[in-house]
């Protein structure tokens, strides 16, 4: 029997991993971290290395370790100096160096020694415990279950492209993790997408094939230096929000607060240069209509259209809770309450929705508010588990 599994090994399980530990409620050895890949974070990898994103969004506070200097004294340490660079008056940190302080962090608690490589399919409370069957057929009994599966698997695609994709066509979602590995296109490449996915993809791309590359979005350029107003990180925002009773009023609070398709200044500064320099072409529009022919897509916009033989979409993820098909049985039998937009209704205090069965990251939005994905949800999330 184990003490605690985590179901998810990105960002959101691994802060709550590194948390359990060094708060001692359990040890390496009753702690189980079940993620169908081969290390931590590998999700985060594959989608921040795919964007060749340089920084971080997010400030220097915001990592997986308990210390909000954390980061910052590693940054000075020998391990971490020789990659310690910042970026801008929040010190946004290098991806390197992110990534390279979360590696000594997973190294210091031996997170490796609770790592299981596997796809949880069932979920079943069976006397005072959690059991857990796994794609592979192995099964765990855990006292305690965190559920921190991400939005990362679920990218959304328009139905015009699906379409586009069933008839042959070479279009791909940037983070489905069946898209091929990158190989410069025969003639072309059109990016669509409008967020801080979209830019780093036309950034990359517009280095690689200068003059051939254009990035279509629907809107103007939308500048925030965050997702959502720094106000909800504490209590300016989060003082009235956990005050609405109503769930929905909080679905809606959620989606108006979230700067989507947003991007830092510095970004849009910089693929402004690449389109006057001539390497990018940027249209603001919308595709009415599209179709595949002889090897080429044609899509029609409301003002023009276009002719492409490459096409990637950055056009974000889902927003259907994760987990939520094999979680339906455990949701039944258990009785587990769910809101109108079929999120977890959790305690707000620990973020339980069942007895001893704990979710954080998206699946906790609704307590944590607009933040609950991002790094810094992840470390109020795992505050509220662990009780600190
Ligand atoms: C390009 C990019 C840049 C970002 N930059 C920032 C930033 O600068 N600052 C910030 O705060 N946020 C940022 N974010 C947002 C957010 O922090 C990340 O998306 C983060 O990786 C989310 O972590 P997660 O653990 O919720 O999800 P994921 O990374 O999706 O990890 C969840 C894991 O659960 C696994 N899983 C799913 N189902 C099962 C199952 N049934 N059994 C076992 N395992 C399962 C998945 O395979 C995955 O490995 C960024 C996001 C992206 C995409």
């Amino acid at each position: 029997m184990i003490e605690w599994t985590i179901i998810g090994g990105g960002i959101q399980g691994c802060t709550l991993a590194n948390y359990l530990i060094k708060s001692k409620l359990t040890t390496i050895s009753n702690l189980a971290i079940i993620d169908p890949h081969p290390e931590p974070l590998y999700t985060w990898k594959r989608c921040t290395n795919k964007i060749n994103m340089p920084f971080l969004r997010s400030p220097s506070i915001h990592h997986l370790d308990i210390d909000p200097f954390s980061l910052e004294k590693f940054a000075k340490s020998e391990s971490g100096k020789l990659d310690s660079q910042f970026y801008g008056p929040y010190n946004r940190p290098s991806l390197k160096l992110f990534n390279k302080h979360c590696t000594s962090l997973f190294h210091d608690i031996q997170l490796v020694n609770s790592w299981i490589q596997g796809r949880v399919e069932q979920l079943e409370r069976r006397k005072q415990l959690w059991h857990i069957k796994l794609a592979d057929g192995k099964q765990i009994d855990s006292k305690n279950v965190v559920l921190a599966m991400g939005l990362s698997e679920h990218p959304s695609c328009p139905s015009w492209a699906k379409e586009l994709q069933i008839q042959g066509g070479n279009i791909n979602h940037i983070y489905d993790d069946r898209t091929p590995a990158d190989s410069n296109p025969a003639r072309d490449m059109l990016i669509i997408g409008g967020g801080i996915s979209a830019i780093h993809t036309a950034l990359k791309w517009s280095e690689r094939l200068p003059g051939r590359v254009k990035l279509l979005k629907r809107h103007p350029f939308r500048v925030h230096q965050f997702d959502s107003d720094p106000g909800w990180l504490g209590p300016k925002h989060m003082n009235s929000y956990t005050k609405v009773t109503s769930l929905s009023k909080r679905r809606q609070i959620i989606t108006n607060a979230r700067y989507r398709g947003s991007i830092p200044r510095e970004l849009k500064m910089k693929v402004l240069r690449e389109e006057k320099e001539g390497r990018l072409e940027i249209i603001i529009d919308e595709v009415s209509e599209a179709s595949y022919v002889n090897g080429e897509m044609k899509l029609n916009l409301k003002n023009t259209s276009i002719i492409t033989n490459q096409v990637l979409l950055a056009t974000g993820f889902h927003s259907s809770p994760p987990g939520i098909s094999w979680l339906n049985s455990t949701i039944e039998r258990e009785n587990l309450q769910c809101a109108e937009c079929g999120y977890p209704i959790v305690s707000e205090n620990s973020l339980e929705w069942g007895e001893n069965l704990y979710v954080i990251g998206a699946l906790a939005e609704l307590v944590i508010g607009p933040v609950s994905r991002n790094i810094s949800g992840a470390r109020r999330g795992a505050e509220k588990i662990v009780k600190l």
